[in-house]
């Protein structure tokens, strides 16, 4: 890892801009190959993250590595975050106020890792990130903003209570992964409007 990264790292761990920092056990920065040409981003650590400091180690975490393996991915081939670094309590979503807090620190992730497609996983992050309200449209699809692409696609931890969403992710993981493969043979992709 990165100098650099290892900085936001640490900045994270000791991190208190928000009243997350006083509920959380541990803070969660983001983990994995910062020469990844796609990173993906949830909404924010659940339990398990919290307890171990890492992110999507829980059920959700196991799911969300299936799928990627699923895609031909590993996990330390690719980066994994999320918007918010704390873990709200009782699993709620986070709110404005604590999204605005952490922006900070995924944007310095983005600046260094600079993916060609950023994986958006569930409604939380695609708020935060493209100011949409439900990733309905736009699931499984393409979208550029700001000269940067994006990709939307389910949260895992809604597969625990929908397991219909499973073979959706893996298909959607499938179409990621192909698309890429597009973007570095420097092949046109389909990009939604
Ligand atoms: S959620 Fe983000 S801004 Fe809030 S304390 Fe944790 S790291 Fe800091």
């Amino acid at each position: 890892m990165s100098k650099i990264l290892i900085d936001i790292r640490n900045r994270v761990i000791s991190c208190v801009n928000c009243s997350l920092s006083k509920s959380r056990t541990n803070a969660v920065p983001g983990i994995g190959n910062e020469k990844s040409d796609v990173i993906f981003v949830g909404e924010a650590p659940g339990r398990n993250e919290d307890l171990q400091g890492k992110p999507f180690v829980g059920t959700a975490g196991q799911i969300l590595s299936e799928a990627l393996e699923f895609a031909g991915f590993t996990r330390d081939q690719v980066y994994i975050t999320n918007v918010v670094k704390c873990r709200p309590p009782n699993n709620r979503q986070p709110n404005t106020e604590e999204r605005d807090a952490c922006r900070s620190f995924l944007s310095e992730e983005l600046k260094i890792i600079k993916p060609k497609i950023i994986c958006i996983l569930g409604n939380t992050a695609y708020s935060s990130l493209l100011d949409g309200n439900s990733i309905t449209k736009n699931r499984g699809k393409l979208v550029k903003n700001n000269d940067q692409l994006y990709f939307v696609t389910v949260h895992p931890a809604a597969i625990i209570y929908n397991p219909a969403l499973r073979q959706v992710l893996k298909d959607d993981f499938v179409l990621l992964a192909q698309t890429l493969d597009k973007l570095r043979k420097g092949l046109d992709v389909e990009i939604s409007k």
